[in-house]
This record gives structure tokens, C-alpha cells and sequence, in this order.
């Protein structure tokens, strides 16, 4: 493949498989390498030396699967309309299918051996690399059922997913919310897609009309919404209870092992830096020149665009520059990705829209995203870069089983790459329109992420205690606690249109488990490590690296302790919100309101 199209990076893939025959003859050996780690089924309570051949024959496996799966899924991102690509992703999902039976028996058998047994293996030598890895799957005894439990359980679990189901089926396929008329008249769908480009109008009239026409379809099924909702709920509170958790919270923070409080300290830090938001409110409200502000004044640009426009090769020298205070050993690494090929940028049809980094233990840190020249695109190659080179330390640091980083930390280091870039562009800039643009767009992210987010995570909140003092989530109480929380995180300046009250029936994540609060935890880590970076001290540094090298081989909190951010205190929260309000501060003086 070409290595560059109109003087943009296209990846290169052949140093993981050099043609799909190659990637044909690895994806012949996952069902051997599935039927050999099944061998060890019954034998694991043997010896230590037996488990620890099983667990490194189910590591073997995994390994070679993600090899395999990252080129099918890259290949076919790349083009998604090449034949050949669809056949190869679809076969491997298939095999992927019918094997995963095979494997199911590894946790359970580990679970049976007899605790004795298990602390005198946990004691051996043989075992200690996997120590770790042994207790994580260890520490989830206490809630797991007995053999016939677990299989009723077990015959039920396609049902539990049930409420998100019809959730995708009415939001993403059913829901029709017609269409507006732009503002020289033409028709315009109203769609999930479009609503986004549609709110940042300039137009106001546009934007109201847009946030009506879409609420107008959700109040008509407003009662669908929360029926699905509640059963989402009830499934997680159900399931906490009968694997005795103590609530859905604790049961849902436990995988990461975050305490509870993690998570109300965020609570109660955004409540009281709420301020500093409704400072911002008042003068978004004051730039658009509008006597009030609603809930549609909140997505549209508060500043014309940045017509600023860049090649890819100017991007690249930003984000080197920017990440320059993470010293030499980063800037070397990161040059890899440029002269190995790592990034895909051109806009091609049938690619995949969107960013992402994505690799395995065995591939490069692959980047893919459409850049097209803006500064946005800017700001998105300093955020993959940042995952990827969380991934490439991690990868080159820890042994395989310990190599992933967990979610929870996931976002950090992309995010500390966006504030390097924001920092470096300011540094460098005196422009006053130009940095009261970066000073609003780093706001909006803020914003957007903590306190949007954090808004979101208290309403999840409620919705999980609601149901687990026995009281049903209706349509009527969702609308009455969302409007409630609304107002309390926009403040008294704002008087919002009712139909905020429906937003909660439109959010995805609502059906997912406890995992938006890890985006606002995951941008104030960031916010405090960049500044540690720009510091200038080499042990803030060193330990930031040494975040980006620890992999999963830790607690997340120990690593973000160990990285210079205590997240089981208020105060990394406080610090980012603190940052927020001098940035709102920075962006009225230079506007000079
Ligand atoms: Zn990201």
C-alpha cells in the first residue's frame, strides 16, 4: 500500500500481517490453540505447575486472537466497502462464536478449587508472576453462585439485556423525528446525526425549532423510554443483590476497585464548584449577546471558527512541541509513529468516520482518523497519539497478562496530550481572537466532560437508589429529577424550555453501568498531570511515564497516586474545576467583557 495519499500518512500493516494469507494461516490455529487451552479442563486444582500451563495456554490464546482481530477490524476500517474485508471480519466473528463455549469452563473450575488449596498455590513460586491476575479473578468468589444458580442465571442473561435492547431498537431505528426548515427553507432531517451540526447553528431560531422537533418525538414515547430505563436499573440493582453486593454502586466500582466515595466526592466537588459553571453560562450568554440563555444557546460555537488551517506536517510539529516537557525517551517514541506508519489520515469512502487508536500486544498502536487541515483535527491527533503511546509504554513495560490498561484510566493520557496542545498553542500565540478561541474551546471540553458528565452520574445515582428503596422509575419522576438537576447544574440565570426534562430518555449511557463518572475523574487526572508536566520537575515526570508504562499491573487508583493525583480525595476534582474557572476568567479578558 501507498504510504502517503495527497501528502497525508496512510498506516502500514504489513509488519503485522504481511498479506491476508499470512493473517489466513494464524486465524487457521485459533480453533488448535482454543482445543489445546480446553485440554486443561478438570486438571487446573492439580498443581501449580499444571495451573500455570493453563493460564499461560489461555494467555497463548488470547494473544493470538487480539493479533488476529486487530487486522481484520483495521483493515476493514480502513474501507468498509471492500468485499474481502466484510468476509474476513464476519468469518473471524463466526469462529469467535462458536469457540467461546470452550473456554467458559476456566473461571468457574478456578473458583471450586478449596480456598487451602488455593492460598498454598498462591504461596508457589511458579504462580507468582500471575499472582495478580489469580486474585482479580479470585476477589469475585464471594458473588458467585452455586452450579445450579449460576446456570438458571445463566439461562436468563439474554433476557436481562432485554431493556437496552428495545432502547437501541426505538431510539436508533423506530424514533422518527421528521425534519426543520434551515433558514433559507430547505428541509432539513432531523436525525442523532444531524442534531449535533444542526444545534451548532448560528441560528437560533433554527436551534429551538431543532430541540423541539426532537423532544416532540421522545415526549410521545416518553413512557417506553422509562419503562426500558427502569428494567436497565432493575437489572443492576437484581443482579448486585442476588451476588451480594451491598448496592448496584458498590457492585458496579468494584471491578475497578474504587470505593464508593470516589464517586460522591466528585459529586459533592462539582456541587461546589457549581459557580464557576454559571460564571461561564453568564458570559456565553453575554459573547452570543442573548437576554437569556437556554438549553439550545449551550452547543453552539461561542466564537466564530478558528479558520486557522494546517498540514498534516504542521500538525505533527505541534503535537511534538507540545509534548516536549515530557522529555526525551516520549519525543523518541513518539516519532515511531510518523516513521513506522502508525496513523491513518485521508478521508476515503467507506473509512470508518471518527478517531480512535487501536492495537494489540503484537501490532503497532494504530491511529485512525480524517484530517482535514483544521484545528480540530489538531487537537484529535494530540488525544490518539496520547492513547497510543499510553499503549505502546504499557506494551513494552509489563508482561502481556498485565499490559491493558482498564477504562478508568483510559482517557488519561489522551486527555493530558489536548491540554499539552492547549497550553503550548496558548504559550505561543498573541492573538487575542485566537486564544480567546482556544480559552473556549478548552471550556466547552471542561464543561462538557466534568460537568455534563458528573450531572449525569448523580442522576444515575438517583435512579439506581430510587429503585432500590423498591420505587418505580416513571416517565413523571425521570422528567421531574432530571429538570431538577438541570436547573441545579445550569443555576437560577437560566430558565430552560420543559423539554430538557425528557433529555435523560435520549442518553445512551444511562443504559450502560456506572461508567460516565470515569470521564470527569479521567479529565481532572489529566488536567493536574499536564500541569505537573509543564512544571518542569523531573520526578513529576518520571512519574507520569511511569503511569504510562504500569499497564493494569496495579490498582487505578494506586496508579494515578503514583502518577501525582490522589483520586480518593476531593481534591484533584477541585483543582480541575479551580483551572476552569480561571480559564472562563482568561477567556473574558481577552474579549475584554
Ligand atoms: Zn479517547
Amino acid at each position: 500500500m501507498k504510504k502517503t495519499e495527497k501528502n497525508l500518512p496512510v498506516w502500514d500493516l504489513t509488519p503485522l500481517y504481511a498479506d491476508p494469507e499470512a493473517w489466513q494461516r494464524d486465524f487457521d490455529r485459533i480453533r488448535g490453540k482454543t482445543a489445546e487451552f480446553a485440554a486443561f479442563r478438570g486438571t487446573l486444582g492439580q498443581s501449580p505447575a499444571q495451573l500455570r500451563k493453563a493460564i499461560e495456554s489461555s494467555l497463548e490464546l488470547d494473544r493470538l486472537v487480539e493479533k488476529v482481530y486487530v487486522y481484520s477490524h483495521l483493515t476493514l476500517d480502513q474501507d468498509t466497502s471492500v468485499d474481502s474485508s466484510r468476509a474476513r471480519h464476519g468469518k473471524l466473528q463466526a469462529l469467535l462464536a462458536e469457540l467461546s463455549p470452550q473456554e467458559a469452563f476456566f473461571v468457574p473450575e478456578l473458583l471450586k478449587i478449596p480456598e487451602a488449596q488455593m492460598q498454598k498455590f498462591l504461596k508457589s513460586k511458579l504462580l507468582a508472576p500471575y499472582r495478580r491476575y489469580l486474585k482479580e479473578i479470585l476477589e469475585e468468589k464471594p458473588h458467585v453462585l452455586s452450579e445450579p444458580e449460576e446456570k438458571l442465571l445463566g439461562a436468563f442473561s439474554n433476557l436481562l439485556h432485554l431493556p437496552g435492547e428495545f432502547f437501541e431498537a426505538l431510539n436508533d431505528t423506530d424514533l422518527d423525528f421528521g425534519f426543520v426548515r434551515d433558514e433559507k427553507g430547505k428541509r432539513q432531517p432531523v436525525t442523532h446525526g444531524t442534531y449535533r451540526v444542526l444545534m451548532e447553528s448560528s441560528s437560533r431560531e433554527l436551534r429551538k425549532r431543532t430541540f423541539h422537533k426532537l423532544y416532540r418525538a421522545y415526549r410521545q414515547f416518553r413512557n417506553t423510554f422509562a419503562a426500558a430505563l427502569d428494567g436497565t436499573v432493575r437489572r443492576h440493582t437484581v443482579s448486585a443483590t442476588v451476588r451480594h453486593h451491598t448496592c448496584a454502586l458498590e457492585a458496579a466500582l468494584s471491578a475497578d476497585r474504587v470505593p464508593e466515595s470516589v464517586y460522591r466526592n466528585l459529586i459533592a466537588s462539582v456541587h461546589e464548584k457549581l459557580p464557576a459553571f454559571h460564571d461561564y453560562l453568564e458570559l456565553r450568554r453575554r459573547i452570543l449577546k442573548l437576554d437569556a440563555l437556554d438549553m439550545y444557546d449551550i452547543y453552539n460555537p461561542l466564537l466564530p471558527g478558528c479558520r486557522k488551517s494546517y498540514t498534516f506536517g504542521q500538525a505533527a510539529e505541534l503535537v511534538r512541541n507540545a509534548v516536549a516537557p515530557l522529555g526525551r525517551e516520549y519525543g523518541q517514541i513518539l516519532e515511531k509513529a510518523f516513521e513506522q506508519h502508525w496513523i491513518d489520515a485521508p478521508e476515503r469512502k467507506g473509512k470508518r468516520s471518527g478517531a480512535y487508536s487501536s492495537g494489540c500486544f503484537d501490532s503497532f498502536p494504530y491511529v485512525l482518523m480524517t484530517f482535514k487541515g483544521n484545528l480540530n483535527d489538531v487537537f484529535t491527533l494530540a488525544h490518539e497519539l496520547g492513547h497510543s503511546m499510553h499503549t505502546y509504554f504499557s506494551n513494552h513495560t509489563q508482561p502481556y497478562v498485565y499490559a491493558d490498561y482498564k477504562i478508568f484510566v483510559a482517557e488519561v493520557a489522551s486527555t493530558t496530550n489536548e491540554i499539552l496542545l492547549f497550553e503550548h498553542l496558548l504559550e505561543n500565540s498573541s492573538d487575542p481572537r485566537f486564544r480567546a478561541y482556544l480559552f473556549g474551546h478548552m471550556a466547552d471540553e471542561i464543561r462538557g466532560t466534568i460537568y455534563r458528565q458528573t450531572m449525569f452520574a448523580e442522576f444515575e445515582l438517583f435512579m439506581h437508589e430510587t429503585v432500590e428503596k423498591g420505587l418505580p422509575l416513571t416517565a413523571e419522576l425521570l422528567s421531574e429529577k432530571y429538570r431538577e438537576l438541570n436547573q441545579l447544574y445550569h443555576g437560577p440565570r437560566i430558565s430552560p424550555d420543559p423539554d430538557i426534562a425528557l433529555e435523560w430518555a435520549r442518553i445512551p449511557h444511562f443504559h450502560y453501568n456506572f461508567y460516565v463518572y470515569k470521564y470527569a475523574t479521567g479529565m481532572s487526572a489529566a488536567l493536574k498531570l499536564a500541569q505537573n508536566i509543564r512544571s518542569g520537575d523531573p520526578a513529576l515526570r518520571e512519574a507520569y511515564l511511569g503511569f504510562l508504562k504500569a499497564g493494569s499491573s496495579k490498582d487505578v487508583l494506586d496508579i494515578m497516586k503514583d502518577a501525582g493525583v490522589d483520586l480518593s480525595t476531593p481534591e484533584p476534582v477541585c483543582a480541575a474545576l479551580d483551572r476552569f474557572g480561571e480559564i472562563v476568567k482568561s477567556l473574558r479578558a481577552e474579549l475584554k467583557l
